[in-house]
């Protein structure tokens, strides 16, 4: 039997690699004829992970992370009958059985077969059914037939693997952002939170045709890099209210529409930007989108954070100023993007190289080589704000993992990690390490870097030797400065 290892959540603040069950075709104790097993070929850690993984959910120990998966298939059951063994699929994050009323409306988000506590199922996720997750080297998707997007032919598909990987939730989350709040050829769009699920958004909002995209953060590196395909930028550390932000950008403090990229770990803005206000991002919108305007709303908010800054926040209630969208007729969307929406198109926009949204939320992979050539290509922002952490795992056999640990500068985790790689003879480099910086909450990467680094050489030193050798480098795409 082959084995598997995957990323389990152990409480707050930590994570561990753990040999995990190699998945079979089984529900229960019945045999999943419909779905596949996949060899993991890509995998992203979503700033959604890191809400879980920072202690903000009722996460349950020992739960399998990761729900952004690219992979292989290697086994098919029974009855599946249009995916082929060989296969190089995109796996949407949201689990539907493409049979219930909900997914033959299009509403893959909210399945009603796939959780029995609520509709709506993702693999390795709190409250999402307690699928095991996909950061590991093998998973089990079910209803394979209606769930995966088969990407084009492998040799092509690998070429643009970094946009391509995204495919499983961030762009089409992002996107759904931008649809929902009826972005379109001409908008004026606000778009909250400049991480990766922003930086998708406004990219997308750019393929959509807006006129003019703004992009609000506290993280100037993030600013910067929205900028970097065309964005305007508003700086919320600024003590001026968003309305005067934006009106210095298009002539009036509204815009047409607007997406939250935040969600419920938003922190207040001005003076107030360190302090956590979990109906901040919600209450500025409804001020500074037009009347009759839509508010996507893609940034995640919970039922249950144990971590709320209040009791209220602690059940997911939050003083939202309700009066003020309902006087201005507002449209909100929120809830999970139903990926398989947009993914073929969006696939489709890669492929013919008419998107990338690798470049726009910075996915970076290095391989160990460059990262020897050129240490002064990684760079280590300055602050303790990066929320999210990506991590791609091109070749198969480590895997990824994000931990809060404490702050350290990433060359020195790295390098100790290289020199110690170069020591035990490890082949080429095939893993990557990307980080993202996403919303202010999540740990510094720097933290996450020394964590990575650390189990890695952790996994070295307790014997895990065989697999040692076939398992190469972490290295890290860091923010450009
Ligand atoms: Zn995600
Ligand atoms: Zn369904």
């Amino acid at each position: 039997m082959a084995s598997n290892r995957g990323v389990a959540y152990m409480g707050p603040g930590k994570v561990e690699i753990q040999s995990i069950d190699f998945p079979k075709l089984a529900l229960g104790s019945r045999k999943c004829e419909h779905g596949v097993i996949l060899k993991i070929v890509t995998t992203n850690i979503c700033g959604s992970d890191q809400h879980m993984v920072r202690g903000r959910t009722t996460a349950p120990k020992g739960l399998v992370l990761g729900h952004e998966i690219t992979g292989e298939v290697i086994e098919a059951g029974r009855d599946v009958e249009y995916v082929k063994v060989g296969d190089l699929v995109s796996v949407p994050f949201n689990i539907a059985c493409g049979r219930c009323r909900n997914c033959k409306d299009g509403k893959t988000g909210i399945c009603l077969h796939v959780n029995p506590a609520r509709p709506g199922a993702a693999y390795g996720y709190v409250d999402m059914g307690g699928w095991v997750g996909g950061q590991a080297e093998y998973v089990m998707v079910p209803y394979a037939d209606f769930n995966l997007l088969r990407l084009p032919e492998k040799a092509r598909a690998m070429e643009k693997i970094r946009d391509l990987t995204l495919l499983s939730d961030i762009v089409p989350t992002g996107f759904h952002g931008a649809v929902t709040a009826g972005v379109g050829p001409g908008s004026i769009v606000y778009v909250a939170g400049g991480g990766p699920v922003g930086l998708a958004c406004a990219a997308g909002c750019q393929l959509l045709g807006a006129a003019c995209v703004i992009v609000g953060d506290m993280i100037p590196e993030r600013l910067q890099q929205a900028k970097s395909f065309g964005c305007e930028v508003i700086d919320l550390r600024k003590d001026a209210t968003l309305g005067q932000q934006i009106e210095q950008i298009v002539g009036i403090p509204e815009v047409e529409c607007a997406v939250d990229c935040v969600g419920f770990e938003a922190r207040g803005h001005g003076k107030q930007a360190g302090v956590e206000a979990p109906a901040t991002v919600l209450n500025s919108l409804m001020t500074v989108t037009q009347a009759g305007g839509k508010i996507g709303i893609p940034g995640l908010y919970v039922t249950d954070d144990p971590g709320g800054v209040d009791q209220n926040a602690k059940t997911g209630n939050l003083s939202i100023r309700i009066g003020l969208g309902w006087a201005k007729s507002h449209g909100f969307m929120t809830g999970q993007c139903p990926v398989m929406r947009y993914n073929r198109q969006l696939m489709h926009a890669i492929l013919y190289d008419k998107f990338h949204p690798a470049k726009c939320v910075n996915v970076a992979v290095i391989s160990l080589d460059e990262a020897r050539q050129d240490r002064s290509g990684l760079r280590v922002p300055d602050h303790d704000d990066v929320l999210h952490a990506g991590a791609l795992q091109i070749g198969n056999e480590l895997v990824r993992h994000i931990v809060r640990g404490e702050r350290r500068r990433i060359p020195a985790a790295l390098f100790a990690t290289a020199r110690h790689i170069e020591r035990e003879g490890a082949p080429e480099p095939a893993i990557g390490l990307q980080m993202q910086s996403r919303q202010s909450l999540l740990p510094h990467p720097a933290a996450l870097a020394a964590a990575v680094q650390e189990r890695v050489i952790d996994s070295f030193g307790h014997g895990d030797r065989a697999s040692a050798t076939q398992t190469t480098l972490i290295v890290l795409g860091i923010f450009p400065l």
